[in-house]
């Protein structure tokens, strides 16, 4: 057959990662077709999208049949040569398929659709826009955001005539400092240079306030959002239009680091250390990562924005990789919030049978803020009424029966319920082991604070947010709304609150119990404290009339923790190098790369004994030199849904040295697994947030 073929094309395929099939395929066709192509392809018996690739400088034997490319989708212009190597980067460096990455990260529709349906979808778009209308009037900078903005004009233009990219740039600033602003007037000149923009904001939630915001500076303006929360048909629409070039600006989540930008000019990731931008499923990719890599590679400029950085990112600014803009003062001038340890330590003990929701000074300046008509902010990060339910008779607790994990009571509608795989049940009247009827609540989530607050504060409009309370399209946003109007004197809520929401009238934030993260075994759990409680106190007198009594009160049973001292100064670097130093003596990034191999089975046996196996060919192999490979060990949470899960911890401090020996060992983990019956399944994660 293969005689008869003028042309041989590789394409890029999804095939399941369990089968050993290459994820590049060989099929011919009558003519050559340009990479970046979309086809339909026959595979086994089904048809399937793939995209033509570039052809490898030395393909895989090919197989003794090849056959044809079964429809060409060539109404769409081929994906460009520098998606294509940001998906080849990807797929290798995240240990994926790259037919697997390339189709996962295209809209969903644009795999579904025929040549016909395609065609047909495009003829439906808008056309780009022709003369921009001039801008609205926006604001003068101040000397800050103006050194910023020249400083990123300096770096592009030595960047060019040195023949490099641009160092990435950390625009440091507290909420309120401006940052966005300077993001804007980025993004003016590169659309007057006719290029695109393309903006990372880590929540879904985050994105039609910024929108509302581009788009009231760049009326006339094609721009489109990209994220989860879009319909099919709308996630579709907005991806050829970035993909054709007639949307200027593209403004998304994670997932939109992969839209196809012919003329990309400039990439803004705000809140550069948020979470959010890890993928935690499929190919576990950071947006923040890949944007800084894409940019490198064509040439352009990245903002990274935050008041408080990754430490990775901060580990580079001391590097010198990347250059820090810093904007210290809020504009408007309101100052920080004065911020307020209580010790808890030191407080009389409460009576017997009482305890203590927040300590006595923190009642009353919530009293004081209530006489004046402000509000106040109460975060407790763990929602539900209580964690768990206790006898105590006979010490039942209300484990879950298919987790290991405590499931939680909610008052509100009276049941115990898992967090972890959602199994509910109805609160029993008394005690399932012993019948004991006085079974108590242990412990307090955002219902209870919300119900006791009610007490202490007779009168008082309580607000609670966290996700029980926003289920369903649009409740957070009006509950935001009640906030905003003044409908709520104290608001509790879980870290969701803290995130991005203007909160002009409050004057209060309190970290109602923020110890648990000091002692995590996560050791990244102080860092993103310190960003919560930074970005929650941010939220607080964000006018300036009210600034001066704006306070941050934080719980705690360790005042001298240094993590306090540095907020209590709201002094980042100090924070950053004690960090760095600890993270530095015990080896953890950024002064090594980490990756995880994790295994799901029935029994932990099995997943223990899987990941046993693949440790034992990973140390029989020389790439393996200069990597530790720790044994086996489960994830705080093991079981979850009935299924038992363990996890092996790879670390090298050469993140080159890692990257060869996963390269080299992951492909014979496909056909290890044949030996391990009752193996789920196994994944691996490169640069783990939570280990
Ligand atoms: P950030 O993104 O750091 O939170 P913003 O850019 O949103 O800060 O700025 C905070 C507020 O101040 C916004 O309402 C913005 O319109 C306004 N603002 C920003 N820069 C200026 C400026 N130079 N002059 C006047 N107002 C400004
Ligand atoms: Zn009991
Ligand atoms: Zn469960």
């Amino acid at each position: 057959v293969s005689d008869l073929t003028p042309e041989l094309l590789s394409v890029a395929v999804e095939t399941p990662r369990h089968t050993a099939v290459g994820t590049l395929l060989d099929y011919h066709h009558g003519q050559r077709l340009p990479a970046g192509t979309l086809v339909q392809v026959p595979l086994g018996r089904r048809e399937v999208p793939g995209l033509v690739w570039d052809r490898p400088a030395d393909p895989a034997p090919r197989p003794a049949t090849v056959r044809a490319v079964a429809q060409v989708l060539d109404a769409l212009p081929p994906l460009d040569a520098d998606w294509r190597s940001l998906v080849d980067f990807a797929a290798a460096y995240y240990q994926r398929g790259v037919g697997e990455l390339a189709l996962a990260v295209l809209p969903p529709e644009l795999r579904r659709l025929d040549a016909t349906q395609l065609a047909r979808r495009l003829g439906r778009l808008p056309a780009a826009a022709d003369a921009a209308p001039a801008a609205p009037p926006r604001p003068l900078l101040n000397e800050e955001q103006q050194a910023a903005l020249q400083a990123l004009q300096a770096e592009v233009e030595s960047a060019a005539a040195a023949g490099r990219a641009p160092a990435p740039l950390l625009l440091h600033g507290v909420t309120g400092s401006g940052k966005t602003e300077v993001y804007l007037h980025a993004a003016e000149s590169v659309l007057a240079a006719g290029r695109q923009a393309l903006v990372l904001v880590p929540e879904i939630n985050l994105t039609p306030q910024l929108e509302a915001r581009f788009a009231a500076r760049f009326p006339g303006r094609v721009l489109v959002s990209l994220h989860s929360g879009l319909t099919p048909a709308q996630r579709l629409r907005h991806w050829l239009l970035a993909h054709l070039g007639r949307a200027e600006l593209v403004l998304g989540t994670r997932l939109a680091v992969f839209a196809s930008l012919p003329r990309l000019g400039l990439v803004v990731v705000d809140e550069e250390h948020d979470p959010s931008f890890k993928q935690q499923e499929g190919a576990r990719y950071s947006a923040r990562d890949l944007a800084v890599w894409r940019a490198h590679r064509q040439r352009v400029p990245v903002l990274l924005g935050s008041a408080t950085p990754a430490l990775e990112t901060w580990q580079r600014v001391q590097e010198g990789r990347y250059r820090r803009l810093p904007l210290e003062q809020r504009i408007g001038g309101g100052a920080m919030p004065r911020v307020r340890l209580v010790d808890m330590g030191r407080l009389p003990r409460p009576g017997p049978g009482q305890e203590r929701a927040l300590a006595p000074a923190l009642l009353a300046a919530l009293h004081e803020r209530l006489a004046r008509g402000e509000q106040s902010l109460l975060l407790l990060n763990r929602r539900g009424y209580a964690p768990v339910l206790h006898c105590g008779a006979c010490s039942w607790k209300s484990g879950c029966p298919h987790c290991s994990a405590w499931r939680v009571f909610h008052k509100g509608d009276r049941t115990l319920r898992c967090h972890h795989c959602g199994f509910t049940e109805r609160v029993p009247r008394a005690c399932p082991e012993c019948g004991n009827l006085d079974i108590a609540p242990v412990g307090r989530g955002t219902e209870k604070l919300a119900e006791q607050l009610a007490q202490l504060l007779p009168g008082a409009r309580i607000g609670r947010i966290d996700a029980d309370t926003t289920r369903g399209v649009g409740r957070l946003a009006q509950e935001l709304a009640a906030v905003h109007a003044g409908e709520v004197d104290v608001l509790v809520g879980t870290q969701m609150v803290a995130k991005g929401h203007d909160f002009r009238r409050i004057t209060l934030v309190a970290a109602v119990n923020p110890d648990a993260a000091l002692f995590s075994s996560d050791f990244r759990a102080p860092e993103r404290l310190f960003a919560l409680l930074m970005q929650a106190g941010g939220r607080a007198g964000r006018d300036a009339a009210q600034a001066a009594a704006s306070e941050m009160w934080i719980q705690t049973w360790h005042p001298q923790h240094p993590l306090f001292a540095a907020l209590a100064r709201h002094d980042y670097a100090a924070f950053a190098a004690q960090q760095l130093a600890e993270r530095r003596a015990a080896g953890m990034p950024p002064f090594a790369a980490l990756a995880l191999l994790r295994a799901d089975a029935r029994t932990p046996e099995t997943a223990a004994g899987f990941l046993q196996a693949a440790q034992d060919a990973a140390a029989a192999l020389p790439e393996a030199a200069g990597v530790t490979l720790y044994p086996p060990v489960p994830p705080p949470v093991a079981r979850v849904a009935d299924v038992e899960r363990m996890q092996m911890l790879l670390e090298s401090p050469s993140r080159a040295a890692l990257q060869r020996l996963l390269t080299a060992w992951l492909p014979s983990l496909h056909a290890l697994r044949a030996g391990h019956k009752g193996l789920l399944r196994w994944a691996v994660d490169v640069d783990p947030l939570a280990i």
